[in-house]
């Protein structure tokens, strides 16, 4: 290499460079980058000496040590979820109370105790071993839920690792407050460090939009981008960074002139935000007088009060998934009852769509078998597992109608492809209502997410009171892309014209329907003239968007 070459080698490594990964937590910080590299280091577990001289009493020390160690993490995980949920999300608490279970399912601690007493091994081998396998079995799945799993397993093991090697501290007890955190990927776990931590940002090589750290992220307002494959090779330790997590824009080494432009778009944002909060309570009305009520989508409690407090005209879409995910039996009448209760609290006196259970194959709940489809997001979920399972379908109706007593609620029916798909909900509903009493049953509304159901509004909207767009799966089933599959990112654009039209085709074809958008295209306000054009007459967001939302349709 020559003079000249060197030369243009450091004027490169000095000069800005641009890198774009996928927004998955909005925001825009700067900061200096601290590269983290070994959040997911090996579990080097200290070989058990030559298996020739394992004797008997080695083989049940070992086990005795797994069961001591495995019962310690059991109470850990108990205490965690139940201080996550108290401190951070109930959300995020739900994943530890999931881990509790796993760690002490009856599979995984047989095949334990197998490689213990079979290949004669440590408790710590055995766990490296066992759990690696089981990670590798979820994370050659396609899914990303499967994926997702691959990362439980992997931060249970690590626990039940560091319990049987007495590790008490945490990888991320070290990283400086106010850095940009590069990393590969970040466990559940891993998120509990950073909650108590002021990082800026964080860059991970891998997770969706849907994982759990992004989950833990937006919850957080830790601006975080991902999908960022070379990250190691293009970022270093102490490079100062301007981190735009609303385009997916990372500015490494910014020039004065880059830096000054993004400190304005900071201070700008900050201003609109500010703005947009002094209204957020008052409802959105267009230039030209029509209201567009802006609900929220919540998930659990905290969702409820962050959005009223945002200035939610009510609930537009609660998911109550999460009333099932993590347990063995499904909930009771009674216990539905109560979490759908502390969930809505907030919003007493509003009105609360209450979505049924929409749980796919790729979701598999214990207490349903696992059944397995070659194709789960074309296969049995949303309404399509409740007509198989009838009584899961009479408990949370019989559940949503107590609910009629505090709220008024209506009742959305998910993954709706055909009429049946509603008359089913409506007879079950009607059937309850009369043993009941009840003189006055809920509303009752489909959900849009696939093609087949936009281009059939009309008799679809024979049976139903309204008509809610889920445009997140009606982009994935219209694109013929999984939402889940960064592969096929590309594919997925929820803003496109194609989407627009199947909402206006709809909107013509039954021009008096009410017609709702839950989807995560009703927060893009720069969509907002056009679908406010296009029919939509209510929008349903998270609850952070709900201060800007209003005041995009307050410009419309
Ligand atoms: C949707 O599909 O747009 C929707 C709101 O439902 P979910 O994201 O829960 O599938
Ligand atoms: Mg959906």
């Amino acid at each position: 290499m020559n003079d000249d070459d060197k030369g243009s080698q450091v004027a490169q490594l000095q000069s800005p460079l641009i890198i774009q990964g996928k927004p998955i937590s909005p925001g825009l910080v700067k900061g200096v980058i601290h590269v983290h590299r070994n959040i997911l280091g090996p579990i080097d577990a200290p070989e058990y000496p030559d298996s020739n001289n394992h004797r008997k009493h080695d083989t049940e020390e070992q086990l005795s040590r797994l069961d001591v160690a495995t019962a310690s993490i059991s109470d850990d995980l108990l205490v965690l979820a139940e201080r996550v949920e108290d401190e951070i999300d109930a959300r995020l608490a739900e994943v530890f109370s999931a881990h509790q279970l796993m760690v002490n399912d009856v599979t995984l601690r047989q095949e334990l105790r197998k490689e213990i007493i079979e290949n004669l091994v440590s408790a710590t081998s055995a766990v490296k071993t066992v759990f690696l396998r089981w990670e590798k079995r979820f994370l050659l799945m396609e899914s990303q839920i499967a994926r997702d799993k691959g990362d439980d397993m992997r931060d249970i093991s690590i626990r039940l690792h560091n319990a049987l090697t007495g590790i008490t501290t945490h990888s991320l007890e070290t990283i400086p407050d106010t850095c940009v955190l590069a990393t590969s990927r970040l466990l559940p776990s891993d998120t509990i460090f950073l909650a108590g931590r002021s990082i800026a940002a964080v860059l991970l090589e891998h997770g969706s939009a849907g994982s759990h750290a992004a989950l833990f992220a937006r919850e957080m307002g830790l601006p975080a981008i991902s999908g960022l494959p070379n990250l190691f090779g293009v970022v270093s330790e102490g490079v100062f960074a301007l981190v735009n997590a609303d385009s997916g824009l990372i500015t490494l080494r910014p020039s004065a002139h880059q830096s000054l432009i993004f400190q304005e778009n900071i201070e700008h944002n900050e201003q609109v935000l500010q703005e947009a909060r002094k209204h957020a309570q008052s409802p959105a009305i267009t230039k030209g007088g029509v209201t567009i009520p802006v609900l929220a989508n919540v998930g659990c409690r905290e969702d409820t009060e962050k959005a009223m407090f945002n200035g939610a005209d009510g609930i537009g879409l609660y998911r109550i998934e999460q009333a099932y995910l993590g347990r063995t039996v499904p909930p009771n009448k009674e216990e539905l009852l109560i979490e759908m209760q502390e969930t809505l609290a907030a919003a007493k006196g509003y009105s609360v769509c209450v979505r049924l259970l929409d749980i796919g194959a790729d979701k598999p709940l214990p207490f349903l078998g696992f059944m397995a489809e070659t194709n789960p997001a074309l296969g049995r979920r949303g309404i399509r597992l409740l007509r198989e399972y009838p009584e899961l379908l009479k408990t949370q109706l019989a559940a949503i109608l107590e609910l009629t007593r505090d709220f008024d609620i209506r009742l959305l029916v998910p993954m709706v492809t055909l009429p049946t798909d509603v008359l089913v909900v409506k007879e079950a509903l009607i059937q309850l209502g009369k043993t009941l009493n009840l003189s006055q049953l809920p509303q009752l509304g489909a959900m849009i997410e696939t093609p087949a159901a936009a281009l059939s509004a009309k008799v679809i909207g024979r049976h139903v009171d309204f008509l809610s767009f889920g445009t997140n799966d009606l982009t994935q089933y219209a694109f013929a892309a999984d939402r889940e599959n960064a592969a096929v990112e590309e594919y997925i654009d929820d803003g496109s014209p194609v989407i627009l039209r199947l909402l206006e085709i709809a909107h013509d074809d039954v021009p008096e329907m009410p017609l709702s958008l839950c989807g995560e295209l009703a927060g893009r306000t720069e969509h907002m003239a056009r679908l406010v054009r296009s029919g939509i007459g209510t929008l349903s967001v998270a609850a952070p968007l709900i201060p800007m939302v209003k005041e995009a349709i307050r410009s419309v």
